[in-house]
């Protein structure tokens, strides 16, 4: 299968998505066009350590994996769990590493332990506390568990994160719906500081609370300099049917006014429209869906991750993925039912 790495959104996912699910259904794929929609494209060190890592665990043979690189050919053996430790080399975020191998380990024949370093708290990536409070958990109600534990924080540009995880594997994941997300039960946002004063997390706390539309605690961790410099603010929505988590991070220029403003937006966004499932938890939730075979969830706007993320998804499990506009600024994706979604998954 040729995949055409310029299409919609044109970035890192597109790679991550064919590599997660080459390796779960075995079918060989060929990208072109590596992030043609990013300023530098081809593949970054993030990227690349995606594909070793979905390399080694699916035994495949590659050509195209180097530094820069606009194409890739990845050819899958068969997905082994087991133990192992994977590197961005750069404050690259170890999360999207860990999305790419995890779907075909969580339907591996046993369990798994991986060791991921690099960045676990980066703009433009799951930080960490959104795998653990958000993503990991659905995934478990859909039934593989996967536990992980932050070793050790990763800020860009210094990196040095590191993050172990345990997974527990099932023969089938079961489908998901998240269409009603309950009523709110309790709102926290956590502003971490390291290597920067303590008072940029609290000016963020405080800042946060006073422009978010519910009434939120916030906590602030002041982590070892060596870290640092960096800067997370991050806002847990804990509702009767999910938890979803926002964030936004401090950054050279940006008074912890602005950060903590931005964060504020997007929680506003999120409570007023009623959805269950936030903007960047709807493009994560597809692989899982699809994979179950089926399920729906409610959501705010499609951004053209999601979009693009429908695309690739259809065309490595040809699955009916529906995306509809609805009530409440709300839209709609319905996955499947396929008429038998397990003839293209062969781990
Ligand atoms: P690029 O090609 O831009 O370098 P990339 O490989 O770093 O891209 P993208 O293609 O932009 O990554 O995909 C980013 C992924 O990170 C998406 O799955 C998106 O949902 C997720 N993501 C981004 N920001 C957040 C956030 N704040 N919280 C949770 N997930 C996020």
């Amino acid at each position: 299968m040729i995949i055409d790495g310029a299409y919609g959104e044109g970035g890192g996912q597109i790679l991550r998505t064919c590599l997660a699910l080459s390796l779960v259904t075995g079918r060989p794929f060929e990208i072109r066009n590596i992030r043609a929609g990013r300023p530098k494209p081809g593949l970054r060190k993030q990227h690349l350590a995606a594909v070793r890592a979905a390399a080694a665990v699916g035994r495949a043979r590659v050509r195209g994996d180097s530094l820069g690189s606009a194409v890739l050919e990845f050819l899958p053996g068969a997905s082994f769990a087991g133990d192992y430790e994977f590197d961005v080399g750069s404050a690259g975020s170890c999360t999207l590493v860990l999305q790419t191998i995890l779907p075909a380990l969580v339907l591996a024949d046993r369990s798994s332990r991986l060791v991921l370093r690099g960045g676990t708290h980066n703009p433009g990536a799951p930080p960490f506390h959104f795998l653990e409070k958000v993503f990991l958990p659905l995934l478990h109600r859909m039934g593989p568990l996967v536990q992980t534990e932050l070793r050790q924080w990763g800020f860009y540009p210094a990196g040095g994160g590191c993050i172990q995880v345990e997974i527990t594997p099932v023969r089938r994941i079961s489908p998901l719906n998240l269409t009603d997300r309950g009523d709110l039960r309790h709102g926290r946002a956590h502003a971490v500081v390291a290597g920067l004063p303590r008072h940029i997390a609290e000016r963020e706390g405080r800042t946060f609370a006073s422009s978010v539309n519910r009434a939120f605690d916030y906590v602030v961790e002041e982590l070892p300099a060596a870290m640092g410099p960096g800067n997370a603010l991050m806002a847990e929505v804990v509702s009767g049917n999910i938890t979803e988590l926002f964030s936004a991070f401090g950054r050279r220029g940006a008074p912890a006014e602005r950060v903590a403003g931005e964060l504020a937006e997007a929680v506003n966004a999120y409570l007023a429209s009623g959805a269950a499932v936030g903007p960047y938890l709807a493009d994560q939730l597809l692989i899982p869906l699809a994979l179950a075979g089926g399920g729906r969830y409610r959501t705010q706007p499609p951004t053209r991750h999601t979009r693009t993320n429908i695309e690739i998804v259809r065309r490595f499990l040809e699955i009916e993925i529906s995306l509809q506009p609805g009530e409440d600024q709300c839209w709609e994706v319905a996955v499947g039912p396929s008429p038998n979604p397990w003839d293209k998954i062969t781990t």
